[in-house]
This record gives structure tokens, C-alpha cells and sequence, in this order.
């Protein structure tokens, strides 16, 4: 999730971004156009990979505002809120009511209903706009055996609407110690049950896992990298995005992080991952120097198939707002070849999120 500020500099090492694979070219479906914003005759400059309506205490943007914000620019977003709701403890605040989870001492929990909110916000819009988003299922705790059961539990109780599952986290900088009950964890069966039942279905998944721990003293084991690729390398068939490729607000590029990228970008093994270089948390760092940018934009041209543009805005309310991380990408697009420009702001979206639609949609007319 994106918010703002300042971290601490920006390495030249880092970057990273991701994006899905694929082999089509331009086109994908069709996004079919709203009436509200006629696509333009040219096409829309990019999809948005990583988008949530609603906020922390599950507050946000009106669906159809949304859709003017997007306008003319953005065709097609993967749409999600948030799966965790900051509780506003009295004890903790007083009447100082938090609209966010740096604001107070008190928990956050897993707020289910969520699914259903996203799900209703979806099926209010017309099929022409509806066209222009691929819900998420988000409100499940990873934690939990049950998790599975939620999910499909919504795919039944709203079927023909939701394309994937995510953002949800495992590991994340300052929000995963605040939840209540048991901490989750990269090495607990219920996240390989959540993620054999992804494939099963052919749902999309959005991850958001720190490449590190926030503050890690010098020469600390980065342990949480072997964990995570030992993860997706159990779950071949589940289509994974790898949220901010581990970036964070202070979580800093792994030193090396560009190879390690490349790495598993290179790795038969890992060919179902992608990444995301969505967050403007992420931008700073590629754009830290021009050497940045240029190590940025040799990997993703050279894997143009696995990278994917998203803003990770959060509930925005104009669409300067929602763009400005498109905005702080220039230097890098303008590096990328035209071939991998176009994947990463739409082609690889397209392929990965058009055969999830597909996917789930027989899945769930054989299964439900
Ligand atoms: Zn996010």
C-alpha cells in the first residue's frame, strides 16, 4: 500500500518492477469502453496493476468517481481495498479518531467484508465498466488453515466478479506486528493452501512480502529472500505478483537486488512469478540517479515479459494524485525499448489478467 514520504535514500542498486509475461502483443481484449470515458482513439496509456478503492478504516473513493479519475489514461485496474481495518481504540486515542495505522498503538484485524464491499462497488457499474476492472479477494487471514474457505466461499457468493486474490501480506514493514492473533508467517501451510487453491482456480495473486526487515543491522541474513523463493517454488502453477519487488517505505533494496531479480527472472523454476514496481516508495529508488535508472531499465528490458506498471494509490481523489507515480516514472519509461514499454504498461496486464478471467470463470461454472 502507498503512502507517501520520505525514506531514506536511495540506493543505486535497487529497482525493479514487474510485470507479466507475455507474448501478445498489444492487444488483449478489449477493454471495453465506458461511456463515462470513450477510449481514445490511440488506446489508453496504461492499466494499473495494483489499485485500492478504500483505505484503512475501509473508507474511500466512490466507484464511479473513480472511473472519471481514470478517465481517458488508465483502461483497465485490478481493484482491491484493504484487507485489515485499524481498530480505533478509545483506551489508545482517545477521541482522536485513526485514519491510519501509524497514528496509533491499537491493532489492526482482517476485515472480510471488504470482499463483499468491493464486490458490490463492482456489480452496481454497468458491463461496459465493469470491463475495466478485475476485482481482488482480499479479506482473509493468511494465517488461518480456513483461509482457503474464505475464498472460495466469496467466488460463491459473487461469482463472475473477482479475477485474483491480493494485495494481502506476509511480511510488511510496521503493519504485520500490529495485527492481531498469529503472526504470519512465509512457512505456514495456510499460505500454501491459499496458494494451491490460487492455482486451482487460475486466480491471480498479489503478494506483498519485504525483501528485508526494516532496520537490519550490518551483515544481517536477509533471511526472508530464500524463504519467499522457496515458497513460490512449491506453487509452479499459481500466477504470482511479487508486490513492490520487497521495497519499502524504509525497507531498503537487498544489496544486490538487481540480481537477485534477475535471477529469478532467469529461473525456469520461478517462471510464474512476476513483479511489480508499483508504489511510489519504489519510483524513489529507481530514479535515486541516472544509474539507477539505466540498471532499472537494462533487467526489464531484457525480461520485458515480466514486469508490471501499478500506482498502488489509495482511495485518490484527482487524477494528478493517482497518476504521480506514472509521473515519477518518465526517466525510466523513456529508457525502456517501445516493445517493453508497452508490455509493462499494458500487454503483460493484459495476458495475465485476461487468462484469469477465463480461468475463474470455468472454474467456477464447473465447481460452483
Ligand atoms: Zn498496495
Amino acid at each position: 500500500m502507498t503512502h507517501v514520504t520520505a525514506g531514506r535514500h536511495g540506493l543505486a542498486t535497487l529497482a525493479a518492477g514487474v510485470l507479466l509475461a507475455g507474448a501478445l502483443l498489444a492487444a488483449g481484449p478489449a477493454a471495453a469502453q465506458s461511456k463515462s470515458a470513450p477510449a481514445p482513439a490511440g488506446g489508453y496509456e496504461m492499466h494499473d496493476g495494483h489499485f485500492h478503492l478504500t483505505n484503512y478504516i475501509q473508507e474511500g473513493t466512490d466507484i464511479r468517481e473513480f472511473l472519471k479519475l481514470m478517465g481517458n489514461r488508465v483502461g483497465r485496474v485490478a481493484l482491491f481495498g484493504i484487507p485489515l481495518q485499524q481498530m480505533w481504540a478509545h483506551e489508545n486515542t482517545g477521541d482522536f479518531a485513526p485514519t491510519y495505522y501509524l497514528q496509533t498503538d491499537a491493532p489492526l484485524y482482517y476485515y472480510s467484508f471488504t470482499d463483499a464491499w468491493i464486490a458490490m462497488a463492482y456489480k452496481s457499474l454497468s458491463p461496459a465498466e465493469q470491463a475495466r476492472f478485475d476485482p481482488m479477494i482480499t479479506g482473509f487471514n493468511p494465517a488461518d488453515m480456513y483461509a482457503a474457505d474464505h475464498i472460495r466461499r466469496v467466488l460463491k457468493t459473487f461469482p463472475g466478479v473477482f479475477s485474483g486474490i491480493g494485495e494481502f501480506s506476509i511480511h510488511k514493514e510496521f503493519v504485520s506486528s500490529k495485527i492481531a492473533g498469529e503472526t504470519a508467517s512465509l512457512m505456514n501451510p495456510a499460505l500454501d493452501r491459499v496458494l494451491d487453491f490460487a492455482g486451482e482456480v487460475g486466480l491471480v495473486v498479489i503478494l506483498h512480502n519485504d525483501v528485508d526487515m526494516p532496520f537490519p543491522k550490518a551483515g544481517q541474513d536477509p533471511y526472508l529472500v530464500p524463504q519467499l523463493r522457496d515458497l513460490l517454488k512449491r506453487h509452479p502453477g499459481t500466477t504470482v505478483i511479487w508486490a513492490h519487488v520487497g521495497l519499502g517505505r524504509v525497507v531498503q533494496p537487498v544489496k544486490g537486488q538487481l540480481g537477485m531479480i534477475e535471477r529469478a527472472a532467469a529461473a525456469p523454476e520461478l517462471s510464474h512469478v512476476y513483479f511489480d514496481i508499483s508504489w511510489d516508495q519504489v519510483a524513489k529508488y529507481v530514479i535515486s540517479s541516472p544509474e539507477a535508472t539505466q540498471a532499472t531499465a537494462d533487467l526489464i528490458n531484457r525480461y520485458p515479459d515480466r514486469f508490471l506498471f501499478g500506482t498502488d494509490e489509495v482511495a485518490p481523489k484527482d487524477q494528478v494524485g493517482y497518476l504521480k507515480i506514472y509521473d515519477m516514472y518518465a526517466p525510466l519509461f523513456a529508457k525502456l525499448t517501445p516493445e517493453t514499454k508497452q508490455k509493462v504498461l499494458k500487454g503483460n496486464y493484459e495476458r495475465l489478467f485476461d487468462k484469469a478471467r477465463r480461468d475463474v470463470r470455468a472454474w467456477e461454472k464447473a465447481n460452483l
